[in-house]
């Protein structure tokens, strides 16, 4: 590239990475994902690294974050807060082992601090005589923003130091970030409210600590841990009566890690996975076992900080323009990146149910390639503002399926256009309709359509259904695309010889697969139900309906009044009921099924065989000494119903060990609650022994 051509190309990288700094730094609201930052940063620093003459000293690599807001007094670190180089690869890491050893040429082996990298956003803390006067952002590293009310709000920042072993004035550098839970609960509201949400813990965290109402910031389950050191020092007054501040740094360890320790002493919250590594050689094995825990941990966090644990080494090695040398960000692979939605298309479920389905240029993000993402329904559209040909943002992060996180308005191309939802069943061209304040559009046209065909198969061989062997997706989906089943009672015409004629069907398991389907022939009335696939029928609620109405015919005739008796049912599920029996086309498979399947009539017992008789209990938390559904046969045969939910209806919860908000609704609303004990009591009282 000619020099006109690089100055140019600097010029566009830097305008664009202070617009994007000036979004997440001090908006709280990026518009592009972190890795194309880092992109677009790291080809930054490459010109100016080859073109030193280039580099100028506004430019972005040269400065730490953004600036301070106005609507906040400014804070002058005494000491700079420094941002972090970053590595994202074995071969830059060792890289940068290998300058830490070009630097300190005398010395064999040195120890890491290594830390996980928190996602939120730096503060220090200014504690004086033990007490906390003053907490401050970041900002440009210089001057951040006085944020000392509502730092206060923080549960976990102590106000006072405990004991009284610290320095008159010692600052606490860390970060403030945003529990995963609290974000999510953060988000959830503000989508029920039809406000904006955060993209990201780290933007709620600071969104959340920035608010000039320190009232807001209290509600929003802020925490905190600290990660090193800033001022320390001692007042004194000298002989002339002036008060001096003088450096106290000999209170403090020779080593990051002491030092971190040296701080939880004091009360202050430390990462419980910091760990003291002995050499550069561990760095690699933590890096994988951070990498492995991050989803299970409470927080969010980008990738691992590894520090060199000895303070005068890192005095040696000192700092650069906006980073110490002594430390480097070895960030995770990205979890969220850029692409194009390429179209929509549509997909029918098992009820009809029509869900709109991204269709992505392949990207590589969360460690896979990804070119598909639901997205729900029409509210979610209508919630990103997306329109087919849009750069979207697409996260993935770890096992969860991909999800579109928002729009970078401003790359839309002239030629974009909105989504159009079908007017009819792109299966079966079926009406699609609406239901009563359903956000779901659902086709009509029930087993006449092929997708829920085959989803309705999958479902009623399915394991909690009729559990037949051998059944699996991909050869329901087979069998119905070939034309040799349309329903589940297809099933019991097929044969050997037919399945023998299925891609990968040998003869052994054509046999089976014959062989389980012939043993689900014979199964229960509860099973019979649920294995139909009405709408929101689960188990539960399939076995209430048969011990309450005892017969299939008597489930069929039923009508919204005699269904909404049986616990569990209410007006929606009801509706599904009756619904689902009125549609010819599944009352012709359901009669074809009653032909073929056969099941034990349920034993109408007597008042006294069933004591518990419209009885409602609710099982909650885990019973050690039966299973769950142990407990719930046996209340059944005592004629007792057992319900999912917790309502006003309920006569008694058991709660087994760490009942949660069952217990909870149940206590509110003054239900009686029994423990594991009382019910095996209650089995006992009639005659029931587990
Ligand atoms: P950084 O977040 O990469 O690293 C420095 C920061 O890490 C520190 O200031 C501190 O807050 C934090 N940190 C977390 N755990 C730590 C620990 N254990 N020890 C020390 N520090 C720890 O750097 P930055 O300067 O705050 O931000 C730059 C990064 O922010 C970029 O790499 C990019 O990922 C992101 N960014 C994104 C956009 C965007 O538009 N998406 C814009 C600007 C910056």
């Amino acid at each position: 590239m000619s020099e006109s051509s690089l100055i140019l190309r600097i010029n566009e990288l830097q305008k664009q990475i202070n617009l994007y700094n000036h979004q997440y730094y001090v908006l709280d609201q990026p518009s592009v994902p972190d890795v194309e930052y880092d992109r677009l940063m790291r080809e930054l620093i490459d010109i100016e690294t080859k073109n030193p003459t280039l580099k100028t000293l506004d430019s972005p690599s040269q400065k730490v974050g953004g600036q301070a807001l106005k609507s906040f007094s400014q804070v002058q670190h005494q000491m700079p807060m420094l941002s972090l180089d970053n590595v994202f690869s074995p071969d830059e890491w060792q890289a940068f082992v290998k300058r830490l050893q070009d630097r300190l040429p005398n010395v064999e082996t040195f120890k890491i601090c290594a830390e996980p990298k928190l996602d939120g956003l730096a503060v220090s803390l200014r504690f004086e005589k033990g007490v906390l006067v003053q907490a401050a952002t970041r900002g440009d590293g210089n001057t951040g923003e006085n944020i000392t009310e509502n730092v206060r709000t923080i549960k976990s920042i102590p106000l006072r130091l405990i004991g009284d072993d610290y320095p008159d004035i010692i600052e606490v550098r860390g970060e403030v970030f945003m529990p995963k839970a609290s974000f999510d609960q953060l988000n959830e509201q503000a989508k029920r409210k039809g406000e904006k949400s955060f993209a990201n813990p780290r933007n709620a965290a600071a969104g959340s600590l920035r608010q000039l109402d320190s009232k807001i910031t209290a509600k929003r389950n802020l925490a905190f841990y600290a990660y090193g050191v800033g001022v320390v020092q001692n007042i004194k007054e000298t002989d002339a009566g002036e008060v001096i501040t003088a450096n106290n740094e000999q209170w403090l360890a020779n080593s990051h890690y002491q030092r971190l320790c040296q701080l939880k002493d004091l009360g202050l919250p430390m990462c419980p996975e910091v760990k003291l590594l002995e050499s550069t050689d561990d760095c690699d094995t933590f890096y994988q076992h951070i990498l492995l825990s991050r989803s299970s941990l409470s927080y969010e966090i980008d990738g691992t900080v590894l520090k060199v644990d000895d303070i005068k080494l890192q005095q040696r090695l000192g700092f650069v323009a906006r980073a110490p040398r002594w430390a480097m960000a070895y960030k995770f692979p990205a979890q969220e990146e850029l692409t194009i939605l390429e179209d929509v298309e549509f997909q029918v479920g098992r009820t009809g149910a029509i869900t709109p389905v991204a269709r992505l240029k392949p990207v590589f993000v969360g460690g896979v390639t990804v070119s598909n993402a639901t997205l729900h329904n029409q509210d979610e559209i209508d919630r990103l503002a997306l329109k087919i040909g849009d750069t979207v943002i697409i996260r993935r992060a770890g096992d969860v399926i991909p999800q579109i996180v928002s729009v970078v308005i401003e790359r839309r191309p002239e030629t974009a256009r909105d989504v159009v939802f079908p007017a009819q069943c792109p299966v079966c061209q079926s009406a699609v309709a609406k239901g009563e304040g359903e956000a779901v559009l659902r086709c009509t046209g029930g087993l006449f359509c092929g997708a829920q065909r085959k989803e309705a198969i999958k479902h009623f061989s399915s394991r909690k259904a009729h559990d037949i062997d051998g059944l699996g997706d991909k050869l329901v989906e087979q069998l119905v695309d070939e034309n040799l089943i349309a329903t589940p009672a297809d099933l019991f015409r097929l044969n050997e010889l037919v399945v023998c004629t299925m891609e990968r069907m040998g003869k052994k398991s054509a046999a089976n697969l014959i062989k389980s389907i012939e043993v689900s022939r014979t199964t229960t009335l509860a099973k019979f139900i649920y294995a139909l696939g009405i709408r929101e029928v689960g188990e539960t609620t399939a076995s209430n309906l048969a011990n309450h109405f005892l017969t299939f015919d008597a489930v069929k005739q039923a009508d919204l009044e005699s269904l909404q008796k049986v616990s569990d049912v209410g007006v929606i599920v009801a509706r599904n009921i009756v619904e689902f029996f009125e549609q010819t086309h599944n009352i012709e498979v359901v009669t074809d099924l009653e032909s073929i399947m056969t099941w034990p009539d349920i034993e109408v017992k007597s008042a006294d065989q069933q004591p518990l008789a419209d009885q409602i209990f609710v099982l909650t938390g885990t019973l050690n000494l039966m299973g769950r559904s142990e407990a719930k046969s046996m209340l059944q045969s005592l004629g007792a119903k057992v319900s999912g939910s917790v309502s006003a209806k309920t006569h008694f919860l058991v709660a087994g060990e760490k009942a949660g908000s069952k217990l909870t609704k149940a206590q509110d609303l003054g239900v009686e609650v029994l423990t594991e004990e009382a019910l095996v009591a209650l089995f006992a009282q009639h005659r029931l022994s587990i």
